[in-house]
């Protein structure tokens, strides 16, 4: 099947520091990305803030150039649409629903925003769609006169979702779109994206830095770490038995609601490493507790399986030239 969203051999480089007699310095945020997301799944992006995740989530909005690379939205290069096109294909949810919302205009006025932009129907028609959409993320009609400071954090995040979904997308990129909120909250809130997704035929990428939200919501995941992925796989095989010591760090620092399990057990080490100085050979080499001499010096290649692909010089399957993880899992 052919994938709706197909991202191949993605970077990103920024220019950071540099002045009058100093050349800036290149920090590669997004360093060889090649990930698909079938119609109508979940693929969910994993990492430390710093992995790069955001990155590639605002690349794939069509809100970044790519340094290099190829991405494509049902085999079409992102590059031949026009804005407005690609906004009728991809939209976005943000994390933060406080600051994503124009606190001088009603609701009614924010999700209505893209028909506008778009020019779709006349004013009745767009008033019609605007109710509709209002009523699948459960906020009332009379909400539509209401401003953003007269709502919770939980019903801006669903006016948010609301303006995302008016222009009936294909995909949606989700970014942290449940960090802000209360916990109790956040389980709505996934609890609705998932329900919007089974009723819309939605396709989502959703990028978190929380492992749990990710296994929640996700078919797929893959985990990103100084701005590669280094793990991919089906959500229950990777929460059940991830294989990059990495993804088995982030699954250590989870948290348990049962006291008795005591604190979660940290395996990450020494900080984050500086980006612009990024670890030669293995990355995850001076945080990896089983880094060995060849971590060191040699950058691990990507090992493709049934299960997913790990990147490491000590775990999984066969490489990637005999079986592509596209055609897996
Ligand atoms: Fe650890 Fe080596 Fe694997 Fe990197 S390649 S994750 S350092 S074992």
């Amino acid at each position: 099947k052919a994938p709706v969203l197909s991202v191949e051999h993605l970077c990103k480089t920024y220019p950071v520091g540099g002045g009058l007699f100093k050349p800036p310095r290149p920090l590669r945020a997004v360093d060889d990305v090649c990930l698909t997301v079938q119609r109508g799944e979940t693929l969910g992006i994993v990492g430390e803030s710093g992995s790069g995740k955001t990155t590639l989530s605002w690349m794939m909005l069509g809100l970044l150039r790519p340094t290099s690379g190829e991405m494509t939205v049902e085999g079409r290069p992102i590059a031949s649409f026009d804005r407005l096109e690609i906004a009728r294909k991809i939209q976005p949810i943000f994390q933060d629903p406080y600051s994503s919302l124009n606190p001088r205009q009603t609701i009614g006025e924010i999700v209505g925003a893209p028909l506008v932009v778009h020019r779709v129907g006349d004013a009745a028609q767009r008033a019609r769609l605007v109710r509709e959409i209002m009523d699948k993320v459960g906020l009332p009609a009379r909400f539509a006169h209401a401003y953003p400071s007269q709502m919770s954090g939980g019903q801006r995040q669903r006016v948010a979702i609301a303006r995302a979904l008016v222009l009936k997308p294909e995909i949606v990129v989700c970014d942290e779109p449940t960090s802000a909120l209360d916990v109790s909250v956040q389980a709505q809130i996934l609890n609705l994206l998932k329900d919007l997704r089974q009723e819309l035929g939605l396709t989502y990428v959703f990028v978190s830095h929380d492992l749990g939200v990710v296994e929640y919501i996700s078919d797929r995941v893959a985990v990103m770490y100084m701005g590669r992925v280094v793990e991919t796989g089906r959500a229950a095989r990777l929460m059940s038995a991830p294989r990059h010591p990495y993804t088995q760090a982030l699954m250590g620092s989870i948290l348990t609601p049962d006291p008795a399990l005591g604190l979660p057990e940290l395996h990450l080490g020494r900080g984050f490493p500086d980006p612009l100085n990024a670890p030669a050979g293995c990355r995850f080499h001076p945080r990896c507790p089983e880094a060995a001499d060849i971590c060191r010096t040699t950058a691990p290649p990507q090992r493709h399986d049934e299960q997913g692909m790990v990147e490491c010089h000590l775990r999984g399957g066969a490489p990637a030239q005999v079986i592509s993880w596209k055609t897996g899992t």
